[in-house]
């Protein structure tokens, strides 16, 4: 059984792959890994997830993953000033039990 999740692929293909998509799972970037037994002028190349490798499942446009970082920022920042010092607030116990009324 094959351990890998993606297909094999010619070398203009790979190389065109590995520049325009990320990984579909943690969008992370892709590197080249030649197919054994393959030689020039038909190399074949899986594009792996430098995180994922072995278990990359697929791609996924860096388009695509920058649009949404930036969404998840955007969302981030208006959950931060939606909820201002609610974290940044660390009361002692003294001034818990102070506002508390004790
Ligand atoms: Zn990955």
């Amino acid at each position: 059984m094959d351990e890998y999740q993606v297909e094999p692929m010619a070398e203009g293909l790979a190389r065109d792959t590995q520049a325009k998509y990320v990984c579909s799972q943690c969008w992370g970037g892709l590197y080249l890994e030649l197919v054994e037994g393959t030689h020039y002028p038909n190399r074949s190349y899986r594009a792996l997830c430098i995180k994922c490798g072995a278990a990359t499942k697929g791609y996924t446009t860096q388009h695509y993953a920058n649009k949404a970082r930036e969404r998840s920022a955007a969302e981030l920042a208006e959950v931060r000033s939606a909820y201002h010092g609610l974290f940044e607030k660390r009361q002692t116990r003294a001034e818990i039990m102070h506002d508390l009324g004790f």
